[in-house]
């Protein structure tokens, strides 16, 4: 027998990452599987930043680098951050990370440990929780109301904040719930965040990815939010290269200080010429990225309408990101019974809604980041098993 960290014996493994594993698992098998379990976008990397990282690669640029990354990216970094987003930082306040993850992970490390807590939403993103845990410190949950669009306002914060709250992350546009926080939304968490002095991590990784008339909004531009908060972005889903594994984060110089060291001691670099490919994509040409967003935009109809076409299945059209977030208790089953029956019985992966909170037991999650036809097949089998 081995000896185990308790705070990882009692920790499950990504649950999304468990429905791509079993799909692998049954495909080998030989069965035709339709995964809509993952959140990676469908489309290859634009072929002028793959050229911008070989070129990078053939001169050479294949050893360590500045711990914090290169300079031209945290440069073009800087830039896009002030012109799209109007934060107002200087490269030394950026740190470049393989991943958002990364950089969240670094982050929570960096802030909080026992004593402390973290403050999320539920439902929220698989990975916030096991984070904060590792980091040793506790959890505060907000549960959003499903039949209230998952408003955040005053009222639903406040009863859950602990005396020791710390942080608190935000993820708009959300994953899994496409919400795209609202001004007021927003200014409801600056003024806690403000009267509580909580640090607020920003996970804007979908910002480019909003539908109709929703926009994003960077909560560090709001008055007083800039000294108190932690922009993540990263390149996985606004220019289809989770595989490059490239992320980064922008904070204020001592909060930088402070996550530099968790970053030197543990990644030390973001990988060199992935990096150079990363600077090709924010510099050039960016209409790749409404691209795919028409696509997603028009899946995203499909998806919702053929999903609500069920009996017991309700699913509203996200307003951001590419997930669908069904609610399927019409249907007598919880979230967790329908992903096993849509996997056994109709071979397509989707994502129990518990992996994103007790809230979301009633939930399933499906990327529509993929084909049409996969996702017309998809609808297909899914509506053969469950009933029209
Ligand atoms: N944040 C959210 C909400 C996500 O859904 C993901 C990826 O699925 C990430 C962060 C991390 O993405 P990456 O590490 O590929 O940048």
């Amino acid at each position: 027998t081995y000896h185990f960290a308790a705070r990882v014996t009692s920790m499950q493994p990504s649950p999304t990452i468990a429905v791509s594993d079993r799909v692998r698992a049954l495909r080998q098998e030989g069965h035709d599987v339709l995964d809509l379990g993952g959140g990676d976008p469908d489309f290859a990397t634009p072929e002028h930043i793959c050229r911008a990282a070989a070129e990078a690669m053939a001169r050479g640029e294949t050893h360590y680098v500045a711990s914090a990354g290169i300079l031209p990216l945290r440069q073009a970094i800087a830039r896009k951050l002030r012109d799209e987003n109007g934060i107002d930082v200087d490269p030394s306040q950026i740190i470049v990370t393989p991943g958002g993850k990364s950089a969240l992970f670094s982050a929570i490390l960096a802030l909080v440990g026992p004593g402390d807590d973290v403050v999320m939403f539920d439902p929220g993103w698989v990975s916030y929780e096991p984070m904060t845990t590792i980091a040793g410190a506790g959890i505060a949950r907000i549960p959003l109301d499903p039949a209230d669009n998952y408003r955040i306002t005053r009222e639903v914060i406040e009863p859950h904040l602990t005396p020791n709250a710390r942080v608190l992350i935000v993820n708009s546009p959300n994953n899994p719930t496409g919400r795209v926080l609202t001004r007021e939304e927003l200014e409801v968490v600056a003024a806690i965040a403000q009267e509580r002095d909580l640090i607020v991590i920003s996970d804007e990784i979908y910002e480019k990815i909003v539908y109709d008339h929703h926009q994003h909004i960077s909560i560090a531009t709001l008055p007083g939010m800039a000294e108190r908060t932690i922009t993540v972005n990263g390149f996985s889903k606004a220019y289809a290269m989770t595989g490059w594994r490239l992320g980064y984060l922008a904070a204020p110089a001592p909060i930088i200080k402070q996550v530099a060291k968790i970053h030197s001691h543990s990644v030390t670099c973001a990988t060199s010429f992935a990096q150079y490919g990363a600077v090709a994509a924010l510099e050039g040409p960016q209409g790749f990225i409404d691209t795919m967003v028409e696509a997603w935009d028009r899946r995203r109809r499909l998806i919702s309408s053929g999903l609500s076409a069920i009996k017991g299945v309700h699913c509203p059209l996200p307003e951001g990101a590419f997930y669908a977030f069904a609610d399927v208790s019409g249907t007598g089953m919880t979230g967790q019974e329908v992903a096993r029956l849509l996997i056994d019985e109709a071979r397509v992966g989707v994502t129990p809604g518990d992996a994103f909170g007790e809230v979301s037991a009633n939930h399933i999650r499906l990327s529509f980041a993929n084909s049409d036809d996969i996702i017309e097949r998809s609808l297909e089998r899914i509506t053969r098993v469950l009933g029209g």
